[in-house]
């Protein structure tokens, strides 16, 4: 079976690991994780990280650092995963779903625009699989109302966006490094921002919110969302070679564009003049005409060998957050997208096989 995505651990993250468990740095004190920080950071071109337990800690640690509370309201794509959303209801916020653009997949920016009220404190984007939203029209809405701007970029790590790296464009860039994603900590997130006083609020914040000076002094409701120096220590490794793993994604992705580019009844992903994807998962939609449903392609690609994971449900159609809303391109994205295997380690061979695979229901159907 082609997996949909593979763990890849190269020498320096043992070694890296092996000088934690050597030197008896294993918890959250250590080296590694000022070093992963601040290269991590740099690679975003941001000049502040702050490390994290997982992506949906660094995101609901930028709300509570952003003072995003009860009251509020925040704008979120409805198709992500979920963690986006509810990271919202743990500052106590309330998120606002709204639809996306039908040719990038990510938050539509004329939805945003007409989702502001006089509670609304901030908007999340999200890059989602690896393609990047479309921030300038967002960032004008968030000036004239004086809103925040969260980019989720745990699916896009070295995504750009009119050349500029994603997590350097808005107030805040949260990053995941579970195990699936471009790069990994095992669990693992970072907050990147230009903000030093953001920045320093949110590493006290992770750390319970104690003060420096006075030990066992809380002044606030702070958090455990820590990262360890091991982890760290993987993501250092990994950080090293991001560049390798980013130039084998977008080998993928132009492989699996020229495979599937005029292949009817199959939308490839989607790439906008203005981005650069990085194809955390190379995606397609599968379209009326291809005369098999999404779910019975999935099944047929399984049954050639060939894993696959279907697009995240739409958020606001998930029983915590349903409320009868309707939002019909997320719904309509979400019920023809799929997601194909995507490793940096995948051959051009095995794409070919996918592609193959996947055209070959087709026309078993048609014939
Ligand atoms: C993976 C992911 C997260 C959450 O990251 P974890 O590290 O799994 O907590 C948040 N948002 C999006 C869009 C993701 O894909």
């Amino acid at each position: 079976m082609i997996p949909v995505a593979e763990v890849q651990i190269g020498e320096k993250e043992k070694e890296y690991v092996n000088d934690c468990l050597a030197t008896g740095w294993v918890s959250s004190l250590g080296k590694y994780v000022t070093a992963f920080e601040e290269a991590f950071a740099a690679f975003c071109d941001r000049p502040y990280g702050v490390a994290t337990s997982s992506g949906t800690t660094a995101l609901h640690l930028a709300l509570a650092g952003l003072n995003i509370g009860p009251g509020a309201e925040v704008i979120v794509p409805s198709l992500t995963f979920v963690a986006t959303a509810n990271a919202v209801v743990y500052a106590g916020a309330r998120p606002v779903f709204v639809d996306c653009d039908p040719l990038t997949w990510t938050i539509d920016p004329t939805a945003v625009a007409a989702a502001v009220t006089p509670r609304t404190q901030a908007v999340i984007v999200v890059h989602l699989y690896g393609h990047p939203a479309d921030m300038d029209p967002i960032l004008a809405v968030a000036r004239e109302h004086n809103l925040a701007v969260i980019e989720d970029a745990a699916e896009a790590h070295g995504a750009r966006y009119k050349g500029k790296r994603v997590g350097s464009l808005g107030t805040v860039g949260c990053f995941s490094f579970y195990g699936n994603k471009i790069i990994t900590t095992g669990e693992g997130g970072m907050v990147v921002t230009a903000d030093r006083t953001l920045a320093q609020r949110m590493a006290w914040l992770r750390d319970h919110a104690m003060s420096k000076d006075r030990r066992y002094w809380h002044q606030e409701v702070g958090y455990n969302y820590r990262m360890t120096n091991v982890q760290a220590a993987i993501g250092l490794g990994q950080l090293e070679r991001i560049e390798e793993i980013l130039a084998q994604k977008r080998r993928i992705g132009a492989r699996y564009r020229e495979r599937l580019a005029d292949a009817s009844g199959i939308t490839a992903a989607p790439e906008a003049p203005w981005a650069q994807n990085v194809y955390w998962m190379y995606s397609v939609l599968i379209h009326d005409e291809f005369g098999l449903s999404r779910d019975q392609v999935m099944a047929g690609l399984r049954r050639g060998g060939v894993d696959s994971r279907n697009f995240f449900w739409p958020v606001h159609a998930l029983p915590p957050y349903e409320s009868g809303l309707r939002l019909p391109v997320s719904e309509d994205l979400a019920a023809r997208g799929i997601n194909l295997p995507s490793s940096p380690s995948l051959t051009n061979d095995q794409i070919d096989f996918t592609c193959d695979t996947l055209t070959g229901l087709r026309d078993a159907y048609a014939g």
